[in-house]
């Protein structure tokens, strides 16, 4: 494939070529030996043989994270004699019915909330919506006079959309906004503040404690969309003391296309949360079919309707490759991974050609690299045609994530490389 791109620039500018390959096979093999030390010492890197993944570079698992190899078995036992045999007895037998809670306690190590704050289901975008609806309408209960929801102005556009919704129907004013503006707009009519970990285009992190320490001083809800960060970096809901957290399980989490979200109501507000989208599988009683609601206790009244089933349990083997992961492991090897990528970019890509729009400071990066080219959705095409695939996104940014837990150094060295070549 890559010589379909770069034998007609070889003979029209033999020149220029022979200096730059010269340069890229000293740099090449530089790069490429310390790739090959790395990976040697890397504690993380047999956890890639729990994945089906073939020769190609896979820096988007950010958007959907690559197959864990128990996932199939998992959704063949389910669908063939969960389903196919046990029918209608695989809501009690094979633990149907309990899967939304059973499995966000299964989650909840990773984001550092103790068990019982977490259920599973429903897209990110209805999460969004009974978190900040649930927050506003907390926020009403201690005070009144809080009329004001404030989002990320870059958020990611579902937030938006949801938040601005949301606004309408509890008879708030939305207030977008870069989230370093937001200590200074918080105010007495603040009732609730809807924030990305990490930004999705960007790759920014956002500095949650402090976030969440300041909306908490002007009396608001923090609620925060971890989409972005968890799988990748530690959340520590439960020290931080975040009020409502929500995010997807199909990025670095890898449940799998459209697997179900996840919902944080953190312990202490569970009593006095009032779900805007009280469905039966969120009463006290659900199967008493009374026509009057009365909310489960914890966290199951932010379930809603029966839960999706066939996703839930294919995320639910997925989660099984966390088995004794420690995720500050994956952190120091998400930050080495993007630190060399950032340097392989260096050597590899001419000056110029390409920006890197993700902080150099390890404190506010995520766990991708963002790269601002001109070029980039045609650049994107051609990297996907050469086994590098990250993504694109409008209108001009390179999206490259790393998933500590399959991706190597080794991998970070080609891509860069493959770019260099591509743009050079
Ligand atoms: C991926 C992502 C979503 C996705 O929402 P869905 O409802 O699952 O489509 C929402 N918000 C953010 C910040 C995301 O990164």
């Amino acid at each position: 494939m890559s010589e379909r791109f770069e034998r007609p620039e070889r003979f029209e500018r033999p020149e220029r070529l022979e200096r730059s390959e010269r340069f890229e096979r000293s740099e090449r093999s530089d790069l490429g030996v310390r790739a090959a030390e790395l990976d040697a010492s890397d504690e993380l890197a047999k956890l890639r043989a729990q994945f089906v993944l073939d020769d190609v570079v896979y820096l988007d698992g950010n958007s959907l994270g690559a197959l864990p190899a128990a996932v199939p078995g998992r959704v063949d036992d389910v669908v063939r004699r969960q389903w196919g045999e046990l029918r209608i007895r695989s809501w009690e037998e094979s633990g149907w019915w309990t899967a939304p809670e059973r499995i966000g306690d299964r989650i909840a190590p990773l984001v550092g909330a103790a068990p019982g704050q977490i259920v599973v289901g429903d897209s990110t975008s209805v999460n969004v919506f009974k978190a900040l609806v649930g927050a506003v309408r907390l926020a009403a209960l201690s005070s009144a006079g809080r009329n004001e929801i404030i989002v990320d102005a870059t958020t990611f556009p579902t937030d938006g959309y949801i938040a601005a919704s949301a606004a309408r129907m509890t008879g708030c004013e939305l207030r977008p906004m870069d989230p370093s503006e937001v200590p200074s707009a918080l105010g007495p009519r603040t009732a609730a503040v809807l924030l990305n970990h990490v930004d999705y285009r960007t790759g920014r992190l956002y500095d949650l404690p402090a976030l969440t320490s300041a909306i908490h001083d002007a009396g608001a809800l923090a609620v925060w969309d971890l989409c972005h960060s968890a799988g990748a970096l530690p959340v520590d809901l439960d020290r931080h003391g975040v009020d409502l957290a929500v995010g997807c399980t199909y990025k670095y989490l890898n449940g799998g296309p459209g697997s179900p979200a996840y919902f944080y109501v953190r312990a202490d507000l569970q009593p006095r949360f009032d779900s805007p989208l009280p469905g039966w599988n969120s009463h006290a009683d659900p199967f008493g079919m009374s026509p009057a609601y009365e909310p489960a206790p914890g966290a199951l009244r932010g379930r809603v309707g029966t839960p999706d089933i066939l996703s839930m349990l294919a995320l639910e083997a997925a989660l099984e490759v966390w088995e004794g992961v420690s995720i500050d492991s994956v952190r120091t090897k998400s930050l080495a991974l993007t630190d060399f990528f950032l340097e392989c970019v260096t050597a590899y890509v001419p000056q110029g050609r390409v920006e890197s729009l993700t902080p150099s400071a390890h404190a506010e990066r995520g766990s991708q690299v963002a790269l601002r080219c001109a070029d980039a959705g045609e650049v994107m095409k051609r990297l996907i045609e050469q086994d590098v695939v990250g993504d694109f996104r409008h209108p001009d940014v390179l999206r490259f994530g790393f998933t500590p837990l399959y991706v190597g150094f080794g991998d970070v060295e080609r891509a860069a490389r493959v770019l260099g070549e591509t743009v050079g």
